[in-house]
């Protein structure tokens, strides 16, 4: 029967309780051996990972990736600026890869494009629900969508 344990830390040589609730996890995981740091020591050596200690980098393109440093990088060229730039997905031939540059101009770009045809769309839709004569622009056309309960 599992029960609460006093064990010290490695680091700090304090003392710390194993509880029984940790010791179920940790056989539940398959982990045999016992905790070696207390829990605040833990969670310091946590925040000290080496990855962390060091400053965001300031080289090359990763800066543009706003610091962070993607998983897994793969070289593409920018299909608009056509420099050498790092992705964090697999380039496919079936479209065009960015710079993170290029990527933000392109996908504003994008986005106000989207903005407009939405709101072409909305239009549309208002003019088509209340059925008004189209303003010349689309001639006749238009009568082929005859709306329902037009007839007698
Ligand atoms: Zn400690
Ligand atoms: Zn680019």
């Amino acid at each position: 029967m599992a029960s609460d344990r006093q064990l010290n830390c490695r680091d700090c040589g304090s003392t710390f309780v194993f509880t029984a609730g940790e010791q179920e996890f940790y056989a539940s995981k398959g982990l045999q051996h016992d905790p070696v740091r207390c829990p605040s020591c833990r969670a310091n050596r946590k925040a000290m990972r080496p990855e962390d200690r060091f400053e965001a980098p300031t080289y090359g393109t990763y800066v543009s990736w706003g610091g962070r440093t993607p998983r897994q990088l793969n070289v593409a060229t920018c299909a608009q600026c056509h420099q050498t730039t790092e992705v964090p997905f697999l380039p496919r031939g079936d479209r065009p890869v960015f710079c993170s540059n290029c990527y933000n101009a392109v996908r504003e770009r994008q986005e106000a494009e989207e903005e407009a045809a939405a709101q072409r769309l909305a239009a549309q839709l208002a003019g088509g629900a209340q059925s008004e004569r189209p303003e010349g622009e689309g001639p006749a056309a238009e009568r082929e969508e005859a709306p329902s309960g037009f007839g007698l």
